[in-house]
């Protein structure tokens, strides 16, 4: 089944005008505009499922601009998410992670929650430091059908390659977490790397036997990288059917 592009320019000026009038940023307000589409369209999230960010810089309660992480909280979902739902994390304390050789679950967790600016914000996903680790501004994440489809056929990755070409970094399978957060950046800078070289703009992500990962400079190129490579997910699975 072909997935829909509903992105909207008008929807998404009226969404930012609302929000801005309440206190919420553009950042934000656009990151909660298109996590609703992806959340809305059960082809790509079922419920409860999927997760979002962008990166974006606030004041702290002194007035200091720091750099931040919104990231989809737990409890939250993304048919029906709300600006607070993308509770904000400070970023830096985020990234310092990374130079850890392991981190348990635990730990993470509570890192994760000590670096919240509104100590009573949900618990940030569990895959925000994989958001953290990938310095692209806005990032998509589903655990669309297709995908998960293609990714479980046999030499999944090789295949994958082939489908989505050189702008897809293609990850395989490690358990959710900091280890998989660490995987990832390596695999994403592998990939990014190669595409500086050709003059071209990285567009996602495949994780094998888990999901996909979109990325953008705008909420709309995000989303819209997430449309297309679902589609191209689709139309092989169909030829390979067939
Ligand atoms: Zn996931």
């Amino acid at each position: 089944m072909t997935v829909h592009n509903n992105w909207s320019d008008d929807n998404a000026e009226k969404i930012v005008d609302y929000y801005l009038a309440k206190g919420i940023s553009k950042d934000l307000a656009l990151r909660t505009y298109s996590a609703q589409l992806l959340g809305s369209d059960p082809e790509l999230v079922l419920h409860g499922g999927g997760n979002t960010s962008v990166k974006s810089s606030c004041n702290d309660i002194v007035g200091n601009n720091i750099n931040v992480l919104h990231v989809k909280g737990s409890g939250w979902d993304l048919g029906t998410i709300e600006p607070e739902g993308h509770p904000a994390v400070k970023l830096e304390p985020l990234l310092e992670l990374r130079n850890l050789e392991s981190l348990t679950d635990e730990d993470m967790v509570s890192s994760q929650r000590q670096n919240l600016l509104n100590p009573n914000s949900p618990n940030p996903s569990v895959e925000t430091l994989l958001h953290a680790f990938i310095p692209k501004k806005f990032i998509d994440h589903t655990h669309s059908l297709a995908i998960l489809a293609l990714a479980n056929q046999p030499d999944a990755i090789n295949l994958c390659k082939k489908i989505f070409g050189t702008k897809v970094a293609i990850v395989p399978y490690v358990m959710p977490g900091f280890e998989l957060a660490k995987v990832a950046a390596k695999e994403y800078e592998k990939a990014q790397n190669n595409c500086k070289l050709k003059g071209e703009e990285i567009e996602g992500m495949v994780l094998i036997n888990h999901g996909l990962f979109s990325f953008g400079d705008t909420a709309k190129s995000s989303y819209e990288n997430m449309i297309k490579l679902v589609n191209l997910a689709e139309k092989n699975l169909k030829r390979k059917i067939n």
